[in-house]
């Protein structure tokens, strides 16, 4: 086998070649159904590579049956996801994988905002700038340079190597779904989201609702005969927020940084009333509500659900005129991999090779497409990847160089780790 310095000489010696496409990734806006030039760059790298390279549409037709489907309002047809197969080539026995990672980006908000324009690429400071740099183009060129670099040191893997570059994720995970539905899969899949290289195998869900709270309009000096729908909102606004307290005071896991943020229930707008003077008539609160691991997304909607009517029959009015819960838009379940399984650790082991130090194992608060393969494909999976989730979104969004370069040392190595065969 080659060695590991071997490995990290190879992904020094690629540096140049790797930052300059990953720039050029950046430089390529893709926005939510806009994602083709971005993936054209993309096939056309892995073509190089000498990748099996399939051009794989999503389309809504071929994914509205499945249960994790939904429509994320952008063209139902025609968006393209690249799948690259480095194809087993030794015949000892190894372990199949996935790298995955998205495209798609989210808009840059305010350009004022941003010291240099969104899609700039720019480098400073050991710094790679730009919407999509860290969540996350820098994690998808680790995983196609760590597979290059293998290439140039004549590996030959006892089982196959795939590298999914997906749209959609930001707006609901299509483009994961769609490889899923179309029949690619592995032992193992490593989603090269942004997590500063912590390996991060759980991961809690969101759900998002709209809640309606009837009242009684009347004029405001008449308020004893009318029922204020902002009063009653509050009622169910406490209900909530206790509903939140409590499912994090009886969840514990050890994974999470913060015990009391795990699967948040936040409240994110409100509106209700039309005038000063006049009872309000009805409140419309939306927000999200938060999946607990293990917890399916049919027990998170029916706690939320539970909470508002045990609030409601304690209220006449409410008790006569119940509030409603609709769930609409994303509906992103949580997902996990258990820690004892071989790809947390041999990826636990990769990583204290190349940066001689152990890796942290963390749960994330968000929702990403591994659900889709834990859940929904059965495969172990998790997160991996260079960047702060916390810039993600933002402006000035960034990712630092040196991690990028990390991760893909990590990779190569976790990946001859894992799909064994030999370097001729
Ligand atoms: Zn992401």
């Amino acid at each position: 086998m080659t060695s590991i310095p071997d490995i990290s000489a190879a992904v020094e010696a690629a540096r140049e070649d790797l930052i300059s496409f990953l720039q050029k990734l950046v430089q390529a806006p893709s926005l939510p159904d806009h994602e083709q030039p971005a993936q054209d760059l993309v096939a056309q790298k892995l073509k190089q590579m000498e990748l099996e390279t399939e051009i794989v549409p999503s389309r809504f037709e071929d994914l509205k049956h499945h249960p994790a489907f939904g429509d994320d309002g952008f063209s139902p047809t025609g968006r393209i996801n690249v799948v690259g197969r480095l194809r087993r080539t030794h015949t000892g026995e190894g372990r199949s994988i996935i790298l995955n990672g998205h495209v798609d980006v989210v808009p840059p908000g305010d350009p004022a905002l941003w010291v240099d324009p969104p899609w700039s690429g720019v480098i400073r400071d050991g710094r790679l700038y730009g919407r999509g740099s860290c969540d996350m183009k820098a994690g998808l060129c680790a995983g196609i340079f760590a597979v290059e670099v293998l290439g140039r040191l004549g590996y030959r893997p006892a089982g196959d190597i795939l590298i999914e570059s997906v749209i959609g994720e930001e707006s609901g995970g299509i483009g994961t779904l769609t490889t899923i539905v179309k029949g690619y899969a592995a032992d193992a899949v490593v989603l090269l989201e942004p997590t500063r290289l912590e390996i991060c195998p759980v991961q809690s869900g969101a759900l998002t609702f709209r809640l309606t709270v009837p009242g009684r309009s009347i004029h405001a000096a008449m308020k004893p005969l009318g029922v204020s729908a902002i009063e009653k909102f509050v009622l169910l606004l406490n209900a909530i927020t206790t509903l939140n307290a409590e499912r994090h005071r009886t969840f514990k896991h050890p994974l999470y940084d913060d015990p009391n943020n795990i699967a948040p229930i936040s409240i994110g707008t409100v509106q209700g009333g039309e005038w000063h003077s006049t009872v309000p008539e009805e409140v419309i609160a939306e927000g999200r509500m938060g999946v607990l691991p293990g917890e399916s997304t049919q027990a998170a909607r029916e706690a939320l659900e539970g909470a508002v009517r045990h609030a409601a029959g304690s209220d006449p009015w409410l008790r006569e005129h119940p509030p409603r819960v609709e769930w609409f838009e994303g509906q992103f379940e949580s997902g996990e991999t258990p820690l004892d399984h071989p790809l947390i650790q041999e990826l636990q082991t990769a990583h204290q090779k190349i940066l001689a130090s152990p890796a942290t194992l963390r749960a994330v608060t968000y929702g990403s497409d591994m659900r889709l393969f834990t859940n929904h494909a059965k495969m172990a999976a998790t997160h991996y990847g260079p960047g702060d989730v916390s810039l993600a979104h933002a402006a000035n969004e960034f990712v630092p160089i040196e991690e990028v370069i990390a991760a893909t040392k990590v990779m190569a190595h976790m990946l001859t780790r894992w799909c064994g065969g030999e370097f001729i």
